[in-house]
């Protein structure tokens, strides 16, 4: 007998049939006598849609009212899969994260898992039922409704699995697995049948949206080896696991397009030190996440400037304006500009380590394309750029063709 956690999506529970297969999959470990603790997302659009209409009545609403709200998706699904459970004659109780015992810290919106409890999962698992968590969701110590960042279904699952130390868990999603790129953006992407966590970590920082990248830094803290696979098909997906000697002969294994990013630049910032600090700090503070910064110093005449670029999550955006706009007085900065119209383009790759002209081959790729690159970072296992968001999707597919194939 072993104990399975399985983690359902928003299109895999997006419809009452999409729902009735759910259970129909779980019904088909039972009968084997697994024990199947079910995790679900919100069914496919209800999350997106809560948030626009909070955003219809205020454009920055409270972030404990947005939990509020968008805890209530999971909360839907749950117990819609524990009646489908029912109907089929399976014993099934639906939890919230609460009534699960996962516990968060108090960052509404993108809280983190301070602990787990899982007494009464446990409990309720030994009297012969299936047990169906509402993913995305915690409380915090003090009985606040908290979220987990979107795409948090996919921390819900990993999180439970290692609490439950369950002997397998599979997150089910509407593709077949880990691909090369994303799908729908390059049809020639291939599905990978393994990936190390630190591949997988970046590829899901930078855009690929299959799996939350939090998620798979808590698999590889806790050592949860998990599989990305279809809840349409029994087709085997992609197990991510640990970087194992032979993952280094493949240079890149994946590409990504993060299509959800937003540049902001100040212009004129005056040339002196603790400014970025200032900068930076203040955005940490409000819990804004910046990836790539650049700063150039401008050699012309006048006192020494510079201008200062970073990119944030697009969501983040008008927070983080609010916040520089705070410090204009203070730095002495001329103006901002906001940018949405970027992409973040990365190749990601453990054999990078051991390689070289990856990068030179990634830039003479985007040149022959006519793609310009406006930001650079790079790490020992990826190469990322920023690029203009309609050049996106064409950067990515000669990218992918020059170090993945047609
Ligand atoms: P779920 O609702 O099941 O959590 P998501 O929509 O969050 O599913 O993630 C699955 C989607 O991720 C796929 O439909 C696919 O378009 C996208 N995706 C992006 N990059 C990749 C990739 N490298 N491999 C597979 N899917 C990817
Ligand atoms: N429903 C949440 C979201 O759309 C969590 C998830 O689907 O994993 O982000
Ligand atoms: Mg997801």
């Amino acid at each position: 007998m072993a104990l399975i956690v399985q983690k359902y999506g928003g299109t895999s529970v997006g419809n009452p049939d999409r729902i009735k297969n759910v259970a129909a999959r779980v019904a088909k470990y039972r009968a084997k006598g697994d024990q199947v603790v079910v995790v679900v997302s919100a069914m496919s659009g209800v999350t997106d849609n809560l948030i626009k209409l909070a955003k219809e009545i205020m454009p920055l609403p409270n972030e404990r009212e947005m939990d509020m709200l968008l805890a209530t998706g999971e909360q839907t699904t749950i117990a819609l899969t524990a009646i489908a459970l029912h109907a089929m004659d399976i014993a099934a109780v639906s939890l919230t994260g609460a009534q699960a015992g996962i516990v968060t810290d108090g960052v509404h919106t993108k809280a983190k898992i301070h602990n787990i409890t899982p007494k009464r999962v446990h409990e309720l698992l030994d009297k012969g039922n299936v047990v169906i968590v509402a993913g995305f969701q915690g409380e915090t110590m003090d009985g606040q409704i908290t979220t987990l960042g979107r795409g948090g279904s996919d921390l819900t699952a990993i999180a439970l699995a290692a609490a439950l130390k369950a002997d397998l868990c599979q997150i089910y999603t509407d593709v077949d697995g880990v691909y090369t790129a994303d799908p729908r953006l390059v049809p020639k992407a291939r599905k990978l049948p393994e990936i190390s966590y630190d591949e997988m970590l970046e590829l899901a920082s930078l855009g690929a949206k299959v799996m939350q990248s939090r998620s798979v830094e808590f698999a590889k803290k806790f050592g949860v080896i998990f599989e990305v696979r279809s809840s349409l098909n029994d087709n085997p997906g992609t197990i991510v696991k640990e970087e194992t000697k032979s993952m280094e002969d493949i240079v890149v294994r994946g590409v990504s397009l993060d299509k959800n990013q937003a540049k902001v630049t100040l212009v004129a910032v005056p040339d002196k030190p603790g400014v970025s600090a200032r900068v930076f700090k203040a955005l940490g503070d409000a819990n804004v996440n910046v990836d790539m910064i650049v700063q150039n110093i401008s050699h012309g005449s006048g006192t020494p400037a510079t201008d200062l670029s970073f990119t944030v999550d697009k969501p983040d955006l008008l927070k983080a304006q609010k916040v520089i706009d705070g410090l204009q007085k203070e730095i002495g900065y001329k103006e901002t500009i906001a940018d949405e119209k970027i992409g973040k383009l990365s190749i990601v790759g453990v054999g990078m380590k051991s390689h070289s002209g990856v990068a030179g081959k990634m830039f003479e790729t985007l040149a022959n394309e006519g793609v310009n690159i406006e930001m650079i970072s790079t790490s020992e296992i990826k190469i990322s750029v920023v690029v203009r968001l309609d050049k996106g999707e064409a950067a990515m597919k000669a990218v992918h063709a020059a170090f993945l194939g047609n």
